[in-house]
């Protein structure tokens, strides 16, 4: 099938899907939003504040006891991820895709409206008459070709709501699916732009921001700043004797050692060809120095294979550590190059200590 084949027959099938959703829906429905519904909407910064919002307030829309949003977590699970009212399915927990009505609306794509739970199977169902829940009404959230997850709202008295609440639920899960793609969709380009694509480590470009963000929660804490600036040594060499594929292995092993050596809090960039910058909030002296003996440590015993031998790599560290807030990152990063350069004058292979007190 050539390529136009195939857009067109995913044009044909979206649309044919389109002309089936058409049958059930009525043209002359439409949905009152409050106002101030849709500027909290817009103020919203993340995809967790869009989903409280849409939570919120379609349980006011709806005159709902209960109001939730379900997304898809994997094969065999959804997950609580908003929800506003009767607690009877408590947030965060992992709902199964099989067993529960729920589940059903997400695999099935086909909203389901439960008007009492006398005797009902579905484990979700009685979790909510256990509560005192009455009935619920729950809608796939589709954007595409996908499935994102599900809308769903409860009343305490059975048959509360009517077949065009289920249509304006329907609706509005659709432009909350939209929403969460799109939002999806930026978190991995943000996460893209951010990452140096070798070594999977922040890159060079984002450090500036990363590091804005580590040294305002640093003012808020305990403890000194600490900035460790990592450049292998000879790897010019490595290159010229086992090719730059070899270069980019050691430098992909380099990464992945700096990852273990450091807490996930710290903050690890490349700063260009094999020169990593580490960055740690809250640290005296002691943390810092046996933070870098550890990798030091992770270092030496790597062995990165080349036909009939192995590549073995040092670094030259320049360690600082800063006391005082009003942190520049130029000059941090230039101070500890400076230290760094030192560690490559006296021989390479070990680390460089500066204490700034401003
Ligand atoms: P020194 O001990 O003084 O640091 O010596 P060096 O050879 O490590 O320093 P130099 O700055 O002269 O060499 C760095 C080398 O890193 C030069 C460049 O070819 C190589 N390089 C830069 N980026 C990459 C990369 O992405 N992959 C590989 N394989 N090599 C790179
Ligand atoms: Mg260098
Ligand atoms: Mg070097």
């Amino acid at each position: 099938m050539t390529l136009e084949q195939t857009r067109q027959d995913r044009k044909r099938s979206s649309s044919a899907q389109r002309d089936d959703d058409a049958v059930s829906l009525r043209a002359d429905l439409t949905i009152e939003l409050p106002i101030r519904f849709v500027h909290e909407l817009s103020a919203a910064e993340s995809l967790q504040d869009v989903l409280d919002t849409v939570a919120r307030w379609s349980s006011t829309v709806f005159g709902a006891n209960r109001a939730s949003i379900t997304l898809a977590q994997s094969e065999t699970e959804l997950t609580l991820i908003a929800m506003e009212g009767n607690n009877a399915i408590p947030m965060d927990q992992p709902v199964p895709i099989y067993g529960t009505m729920v589940g059903r609306v997400y695999r099935t794509r086909q909203a389901e409206y439960t008007e009492r739970f006398d005797g009902s199977p579905d484990l979700d169902c009685q979790m909510l008459s256990a509560k005192g829940l009455g009935c619920c009404l729950d809608v796939p959230m589709i954007s595409g070709s996908r499935c994102v997850g599900t809308m769903n709202i409860a009343h305490e008295s059975p048959n509360a709501f009517t077949d065009e609440d289920r249509e304006r639920l329907q609706a509005m899960a659709h432009w909350v699916a939209a929403s969460i793609r799109i939002h999806h969709q930026i978190e991995e380009m943000e996460v893209l732009s951010e990452t140096d694509p070798l070594t999977g480590v922040c890159n060079r470009r984002a450090f500036a921001t990363r590091f804005a963000t580590l040294a305002k929660r640093w003012q808020r804490g305990k403890g000194a700043l600490g900035v460790a600036l990592v450049d292998l040594d000879h790897f010019k060499s490595i290159n010229d004797t086992y090719g730059h594929e070899s270069g980019d292995r050691v430098l992909v092993a380099v990464a992945k050692a700096l990852d273990a050596s450091f807490r996930k809090s710290d903050l690890i960039a490349r700063m260009g060809g094999e020169e990593f910058c580490v960055v740690m909030a809250g640290v005296d002296k002691p943390a810092l120095m046996s933070a870098l003996e550890r990798f030091n440590l992770a270092l030496s015993e790597l062995e990165i294979p080349v036909a009939d031998s192995v590549i073995r790599v040092t670094a030259s560290i320049g360690a600082l550590l800063i006391d005082s807030d009003g942190t520049d990152l130029d000059s941090l990063v230039n101070q500890a190059d400076q230290a760094m350069y030192k560690a490559k004058t006296n021989g390479r292979n070990r680390v460089e200590f500066v204490h700034v007190t401003q």
